[in-house]
């Protein structure tokens, strides 16, 4: 059975988020919890990039990643944040709660309006 967890929710507007960001490969949204004054993550949409955790990288989506970091770097320059910080959280040891690889996203910058 293919994977289901909160962030598919989100990704089929299940559940309510605030996103902040939208593209044909990505979404990104203000974490519920945040940890920081700007506190986002961004997924991959489509299907063909799933990845439940970096942990489960292969050769075949190892470009996932670094799709997430790319998207976060145009989003920082477009809102004018130059300070931010970048982190993947790898399994439940590695403080993972959600199997759908996420980055996280966090400045002490203020999200312009
Ligand atoms: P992880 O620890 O798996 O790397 O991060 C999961 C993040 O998702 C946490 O920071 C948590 O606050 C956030 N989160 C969990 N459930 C929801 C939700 O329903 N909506 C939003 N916007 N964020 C969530």
């Amino acid at each position: 059975m293919p994977a289901d967890t909160i962030f598919h929710k989100i990704l089929r507007r299940e559940i309510p988020a605030q996103i902040v960001y939208e593209d044909d490969d990505v979404l990104a949204f203000k974490d519920i919890h945040p940890k920081a004054t700007t506190h986002l993550l961004f997924i991959a949409k489509k299907d063909q990039d799933f990845v439940s955790s970096i942990d489960d990288l292969t050769e075949k989506t190892a470009y996932v990643p670094l799709l997430l970091i790319r998207k976060a770097q145009a989003f920082a320059k477009k809102y004018g944040i130059d300070g931010y910080q970048l982190r993947f959280h790898v399994g439940r040891g590695g403080g993972q709660e959600v199997f759908y690889l996420h980055l996280h996203f966090l400045s002490e910058q203020k999200l312009a309006d």
